[in-house]
């Protein structure tokens, strides 16, 4: 029987995870988005069509992430892909960032990250198949001054994905990561505009001189989503223009 699988993204109703959402909805997979915002999530599950439904969550609430996985159980029975997108940014210099600053970005971009994987994973281990796909930054890969909390996080989250890869990929489940360069999104935006320098630097060390856009990303999700992928896990996988090996 070939079953529709079933996808969560977090932060899908906007940048990257809308991106990947409509990707995924268009090649048939019924696609969760989660967000904080509900206007902005009805509105992207209107454009997203029928393989799309949203639950407006906060991933800050770890107590509740556990009842997110069980409603979706309940309706479909299966969790088969969750892509751990949603993320925040916060640039200032590093002796402006206060613990509880620090504190924000860790619990949104690492902790509900890991407890949410590791709800949905006890799902995906009984039907010994599965598919994580975890979201992280060049920030992880060499300094970029001004975003302390944003690159403990995101090295994190890489170091996370190889942890997670070699405990579950015996079980069936799949872990990959990708480290997306500059992509155009708001998030980019609040970073690079007003910051011309910043945007400069990073033009002018991405060999192919520009900005990503969402849907390189997404195709990239949808490749390490697919049995095309079936023999990778525990990678990191730069889409990035060649931004990480730029000079
Ligand atoms: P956006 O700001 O467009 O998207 C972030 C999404 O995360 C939003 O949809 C937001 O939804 C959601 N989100 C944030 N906090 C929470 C929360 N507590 N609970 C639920 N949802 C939340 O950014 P991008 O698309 O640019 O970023 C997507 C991912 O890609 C992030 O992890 C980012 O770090 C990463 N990335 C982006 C790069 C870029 O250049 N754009 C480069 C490298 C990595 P809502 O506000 O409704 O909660």
């Amino acid at each position: 029987m070939n079953q529709q699988k079933i996808s969560i993204i977090t932060g899908g109703a906007s940048g990257i995870g809308f991106a990947i959402a409509e990707k995924f909805t268009q090649r048939g997979i019924f696609t969760y988005i989660i967000g904080r915002n509900q206007e902005k999530l009805e509105e992207a599950c209107r454009q997203l069509g029928e393989n799309c439904a949203f639950m407006v969550f906060d991933l800050s609430k770890l107590d509740l992430l556990p009842n997110l996985v069980q409603q979706i159980m309940e309706k479909h029975g299966s969790i088969d892909i969750l892509v751990n997108n949603a993320g925040i940014n916060m640039k200032k210099p590093m002796v402006d960032v206060s613990n509880e600053d620090f504190q924000n970005i860790i619990l949104t971009n690492l902790t509900s990250v890991f407890a949410l994987t590791r709800e949905v994973v006890k799902v995906m281990i009984p039907k010994g198949s599965g598919n994580i796909i975890n979201i992280s930054s060049m920030s992880a890969h060499y300094g970029l001054p001004q975003v302390i909390a944003y690159t403990a996080s995101k090295s994190g989250v890489e170091g996370m994905t190889r942890a997670m890869a070699v405990e579950l990929s015996p079980l069936g489940i799949r872990v990959n990561c990708i480290a997306p360069g500059f992509i155009l999104t708001s998030m980019s935006s609040a970073a690079l505009n007003g910051d011309p320098q910043r945007k400069a630097r990073v033009l002018s060390r991405t060999p192919m001189g520009k900005l990503g856009m969402p849907e390189d990303v997404a195709n990239a999700a949808y490749f390490l989503a697919t049995d095309e992928a079936g023999f990778m896990t525990g990678t990191i996988i730069p889409v990035d223009g060649g931004n990480s090996i730029g000079f």
